[in-house]
């Protein structure tokens, strides 16, 4: 079995849930959009955004969701 080659380590907890069957509506619950970066560290982020598909595109692509 060979896993995809999708990096989700930059993805918020709710989408990396959310590529699950049956969770997909917690992509919905994803906050993490932008880049936090940690107070008086301005290049350190404290939060990275979320690189998942459902903040780049409007509509969810066929087979995704
Ligand atoms: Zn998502
Ligand atoms: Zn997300």
């Amino acid at each position: 079995m060979s896993a995809p080659a999708v990096d989700l380590s930059d993805r918020s907890a709710e989408c990396v849930l959310a590529a699950r069957d049956g969770y997909q509506d917690l992509h919905g619950s994803c906050r993490q959009t932008k880049d936090v970066p940690l107070p008086h560290h301005r290049d350190i982020l404290l939060v990275k955004r979320c690189t998942c598909w459902c903040h780049r595109y409007s509509k969810c692509p066929p087979g995704l969701a």
